[in-house]
């Protein structure tokens, strides 16, 4: 089966792929190893993260998307042709048409960067579709009808907030700040008060395991691993879910009034829909226990966690594929 059309959510944390009649094809970090001395590429996606805080001095693990904008573009460019390579394989009849999906605040250079990483990656032409749209349609929400929705997209780099009607942005915010700040709020926490260094794995297994962004009632322990501070030595310590919501509330507050900047924006018809319909949150940001409550009780208005949250911009990619006509007239950008 000749493969041409392929979807991409280029995440900060996670990279997929979309392959219509076949579904999702590929869930990997977007992690690059780099071998310093020669720049050459020693590992991508799942390998990659394998290494992440240990390799020796001469290799680097990249990620090379950090902040939810392209912070290398060489790099970018090398997990894409990664990812092609490994779908369509190195002998092609036919280049594949590519959607790529793209943080709504990225500038038009930014854009065609993207754009032009997709083309060197083997791509015949590439679209760039804004992120929040696709985590929209792919949230389930009727994103062509006259009817205000918003969509909260909380992913790794950073959060999306964005106000869609009618197949279009209306009002958009993008705050750089998401799950890899929550990771770094808790080990900077627990640097402080426990004396212990901690790695951004074992970060992020603390708030995927014991995490909530209001503090329980019948509080939940763990135990964690790593290097006492004053002694140098391998420590374990035993933290509680309460100092977790309390070590990442900065965070929290300012992803809840980057909703209430995009709200100011938002024309009243619109937010009065909002408030009919209530407010989704997708990607991985929005597993944290009890997000979805912090924002309905914040901001007043109710808060939902769409299905999947992780996949909904990559759903969203596979619907714009199987429409490619309609949507190209509306969402997408080619340069
Ligand atoms: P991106 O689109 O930027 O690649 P994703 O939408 O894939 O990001 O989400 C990745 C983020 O979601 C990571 O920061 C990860 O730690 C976080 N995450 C995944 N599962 C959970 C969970 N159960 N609780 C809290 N955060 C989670
Ligand atoms: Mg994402």
């Amino acid at each position: 089966m000749f493969i041409r059309r392929i979807g991409i959510d280029l995440g900060t944390v996670n990279t997929l792929v979309f392959v219509p009649g076949k579904g999702i094809v590929v869930n990997e970090p977007s992690m690059v190893a780099i071998s310093i001395y020669d720049n050459k590429v020693l590992a991508v996606g799942n390998q990659a993260k394998e290494m992440l805080g240990r390799t020796p001095d001469s290799i680097i693990v990249s990620k090379p998307l950090k902040d939810g904008v392209i912070a290398d573009y060489r790099v970018t460019e090398a997990m894409l042709r990664y990812f092609i390579n490994k779908i369509i394989g190195k002998i092609r009849f036919f280049k594949p048409e590519v959607i790529i999906s793209i943080p709504a605040g990225v500038t038009s250079t930014e854009r065609r960067a993207v754009i032009d990483a997709a083309i060197r990656a083997g791509a015949k032409i590439a679209y760039v579709v804004k992120e929040p749209l696709l985590a929209a349609i792919g949230a389930g929400i009727a994103v062509h009808n006259p009817l205000g929705n918003m969509i909260i997209d909380i992913g790794g780099g950073t959060s999306e907030i964005a106000i869609i009607s009618l197949g279009g942005v209306v009002a958009a915010h993008s705050a750089r700040i998401g799950g890899n700040r929550l990771d770094q709020a808790i080990s900077d926490y627990i640097k402080h008060k426990h004396g212990l260094m901690i790695g951004e794995r074992t970060a992020e297994d603390i708030k995927i395991q014991i995490g909530s962004a209001i503090a329980l009632v019948k509080e939940e322990y763990m135990e964690i691993r790593g290097r006492d501070l004053t002694g140098g030595l391998p420590k374990v310590i035993k933290i509680s879910s309460n100092e977790v919501t309390e070590s990442i509330q900065d965070e929290l507050r300012e992803i809840i009034s980057t909703i209430k900047k995009v709200f100011h924006e938002t024309p009243p018809e619109l937010a009065a829909d909002v408030i009919d319909k209530g407010m989704v949150l997708s990607g991985g940001g929005a597993l944290l226990r009890n997000l979805d409550q912090l924002i309905t009780k914040t901001i007043g208005v109710p808060c939902y966690v769409a299905d999947d949250p992780l996949f909904c911009v990559i759903k969203g990619i596979g619907k714009a594929l199987d429409n490619l006509e309609m949507y190209k007239r509306t969402i997408m950008f080619t340069k």
